[in-house]
């Protein structure tokens, strides 16, 4: 059990963060106090400038063609705010792909991802001009094919290879390996037969290839033997764009620290250097673009002692917000706003509302020992994977998502309320109500 009284690491928090009069946190120049008053809690509170920044750094890593993963964090501020800041967008869904394009993102600036795409959804994107579609299977290549002949344009493709690369990383999040519901494995012969296909057919512009290794990557070495695995097909068919993927990790906890996205790119260059790739390299990231960018505001409802034991701290959200710890086991700091740089001597796991022993949000977290029902309680690095992996899950009310910036807020996703809830429900087919 880790005993040690540190505060939060500083370098958790979003770039804009700092300390206000009173010892609170304040975020692109908002109190964290004031934004919870004014907006409730749950509430993600993401830094735009932090996301700005990100987004800036992976446009001059990679050049323009990098794509933000929609995926980590999507609404259409956001999907504005990657546009604007010069990156396409990955979309893996037909629900992805609407969303960018009711945000006004040009078709010819998103990558269509996805394992079982749909007719419909690709009948949509080809008719529309879709920059790129990443192929993952025969299947889908068959319904490209038809939906050509049927008149839509052929599309430009990336054929999605699996390099046989296993990442340190969850199970659940791994891409890389042979056993992987993703992708043409390299090991069968695949690879070679789906760009064999995509090459000679007419309903495809064969453009590049893709390999996507996993996500919460932190060694740039795997990165490296991906760009290994894939150089031969790369050079051997000619081909003019080599897409990474995502998957670079993010420093969730004390302790932790991954490289930069700039580092990451530099890595991933000097790899395909290493292999003469000659073709245009580029990324998708997610998690790093935003993950880093938000904390999530919860308030204290009610402290259960169990001495000898733990002591739980509950709090208005939970496994709904953010599922990473339900789902892989996620570790997450944990402090409190109005005194973010104070000791913290206690410990506690934070558990959410949820009618489940699992909706724990942080185990062995450490927080002021003065800590009270009805304090703020924070938790940082929640912008990826929390609001777009979320749900309403006990008909708990999603959160509202503001950005922070210059000492302004702007809702950008509206609390759920409670008509939401009943917004889908139908009672009685035949009646009005
Ligand atoms: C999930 C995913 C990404 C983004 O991954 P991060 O770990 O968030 O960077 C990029 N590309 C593909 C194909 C993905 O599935």
């Amino acid at each position: 059990m880790d005993t040690s009284s540190a505060p939060l690491p500083w370098a958790l928090l979003p770039d804009n963060a700092s300390v206000g009069g009173d010892g609170q946190l304040l975020i692109g120049g908002c109190d964290t106090l004031e934004l919870a008053a004014e907006f409730g809690t749950p509430l993600f509170v993401y830094d735009e400038d932090h996301l700005r920044a990100r987004c800036r750094e992976a446009v001059a890593a990679f050049g323009p063609g990098v794509s933000y993963a929609t995926k980590a964090f999507l609404c259409r501020a956001m999907a504005r705010l990657a546009f604007e800041e010069g990156m396409s967008l990955d979309v893996s869904t037909g629900g992805e792909y609407h969303v960018a394009r009711a945000t006004g993102v040009p078709p010819e600036r998103l990558v269509l991802h996805g394992n079982n795409k749909s007719v419909e959804e690709l009948r949509v994107a080809l008719g529309e001009g879709v920059g790129r579609v990443v192929v993952d299977s025969f299947d889908e290549m068959a319904r490209i094919e038809q939906l050509v002949a049927g008149g839509l344009a052929p599309p430009r493709v990336l054929i999605r290879i699996t390099p046989g690369v296993e990442a340190h990383t969850h199970e659940f999040v791994r891409t890389g390996q042979d056993d992987s519901k993703f992708g043409f494995p390299v090991y069968s012969g695949d690879a070679d037969r789906a760009l064999a296909r995509a090459a000679t057919s007419p309903a495809m512009e064969l453009v590049g290839i893709h390999a996507h290794i996993g996500s919460q990557v932190f060694e740039a070495q795997f990165f490296e033997l991906a760009v290994d695995a894939v150089a031969g097909f790369v050079n051997a068919h000619g081909l003019p764009e080599l897409s990474l993927g995502g998957g670079l990790g993010v420093a969730y906890v004390e302790g932790e620290t991954a490289p930069t996205i700039t580092d990451w790119a530099a890595a991933i260059h000097r790899a395909c250097e290493a292999n003469g790739i000659t073709a245009r390299v580029t990324a998708e990231p997610g998690r790093a673009i935003t993950a880093a960018a938000a904390v999530t505001l919860y308030t204290v409802g009610t402290i259960k002692d169990l001495p000898g034991i733990r002591t739980y701290v509950a709090v208005d959200g939970g496994m709904s917000d953010n599922p990473r710890p339900v789902l892989y086991g996620s570790g997450y700091e944990t402090f409190l706003p109005r005194a973010v740089q104070a000791p913290r001597l206690k410990l506690v796991t934070v558990v959410g509302k949820h009618c489940e022993s699992g909706d724990r949000l942080v185990v062995d977290g450490r927080v002021p020992e003065d800590l009270q029902v009805g304090d703020l309680l924070a938790t940082p690095v929640t912008g990826a994977y929390g609001h777009s992996m979320g749900s309403n899950y006990n008909k708990v009310l999603r959160p509202a998502v503001v950005f922070v910036r210059d000492g302004d807020a702007r809702v950008v996703v509206r609390r759920e309320t409670l008509d939401d809830l009943l917004r889908l429900d139908v009672l009685d087919p035949q009646g009005s109500e």
